[in-house]
């Protein structure tokens, strides 16, 4: 979110539109959080974006946007704590030998390589998609669509990045031990930096709930063929073919009667 608490905000400023204070949080904190108070705001027209009516579009284009590019973010951040990890795995000895020689952190260090793998796979493919549809030179209306086009991966990508950095930064406080829970070291403050990746940019929840209402609306509008499937398989059981013109066996006839049955519900 925006200012910080009471810095740049002028004298003469109205009142319509003013942050609120300062929100105390348990991660991000060199992020300044407030609310913005819009209170009898008016919005001058030459600061309209888009048209009349286009707002809750463009509202929930730039969540898209927000969503593949946390997959990002998020991905950077796992690669981060497999880092350090790995540095003091390396350099922690237990029993005289490094605690990266046991089968129990090679482990967790796999699989937080793993999850951070998929991450970056899912997010540089999404992204790959958005760019491709794009194309070179897409006037802006062209670039909200192609977006638009990839709502479902946009969430998908948050939802699993955001939850392979929790299993990561997790894992990392339990390769630190008991200093995994200590402020002087790196694993307590990722761990709590991370947590508001499953909150904003729309919560996991949410996020999972759109995925299937966002396939139902394609499957409707027909671009997954759905519709156009089912209508083809209800033709055929209401008007069975019944000529054979390749094979005319008795066999192929009987075959094919054999199999309409089955195909009703
Ligand atoms: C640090 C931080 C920065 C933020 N930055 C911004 C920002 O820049 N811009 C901005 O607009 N917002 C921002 N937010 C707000 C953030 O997007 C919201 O907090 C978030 O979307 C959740 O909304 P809520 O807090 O109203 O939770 P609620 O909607 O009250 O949800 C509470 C719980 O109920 C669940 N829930 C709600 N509805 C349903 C449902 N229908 N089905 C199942 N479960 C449901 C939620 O998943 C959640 O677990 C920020 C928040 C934080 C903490």
């Amino acid at each position: 979110m925006a200012r910080k608490k009471n810095s740049h905000v002028s004298s003469s400023r109205s009142d319509n539109c003013r942050p609120g204070g300062e929100e105390h949080k348990l991660g991000i904190k060199s992020s300044s959080t407030t609310a913005v108070i819009l209170s009898d705001a008016k919005i001058p027209v030459g600061n309209l974006i888009g048209n009349v009516g286009d707002g809750a579009k463009i509202a929930f284009n730039v969540l898209n946007v927000g969503r593949f590019k946390l997959g990002a973010s998020v991905t950077g951040g796992a690669k981060l704590a497999i880092h350090e990890a790995v540095r003091y795995a390396n350099e922690r000895h237990q029993f005289n030998k490094p605690i990266s020689s046991f089968g129990a952190i090679k482990h967790k260090l796999a699989e937080m390589a793993i999850r951070t793998w998929v991450s970056e796979s899912i997010t540089y493919r999404t992204v790959g998609m958005i760019d491709h549809l794009i194309g070179d030179g897409a006037d802006n209306a062209t670039k909200l669509q192609s977006i638009e086009e990839y709502a479902v991966e946009s969430s998908i990508n948050k939802v699993a990045c955001s939850e392979a950095l929790d299993y990561v930064v997790d894992e990392m406080v339990q390769i630190y031990g008991g200093y995994g829970y200590s402020a002087d070291y790196p694993a307590e403050k990722a761990y709590r930096d991370s947590r508001i990746n499953r909150i904003f940019e729309g919560t996991n929840e949410i996020n999972r709930m759109l995925i299937p209402g966002q396939l139902m609306k394609r499957a409707m509008k027909g671009k997954l063929g759905l519709l156009g499937a089912a209508k083809a398989l209800q033709d055929e059981i209401l008007n069975p073919q019944m000529s054979f013109d390749e094979d005319t066996s008795l066999l192929a006839a009987e075959t094919s009667l054999r199999k309409m049955p089955r195909k009703r519900p």
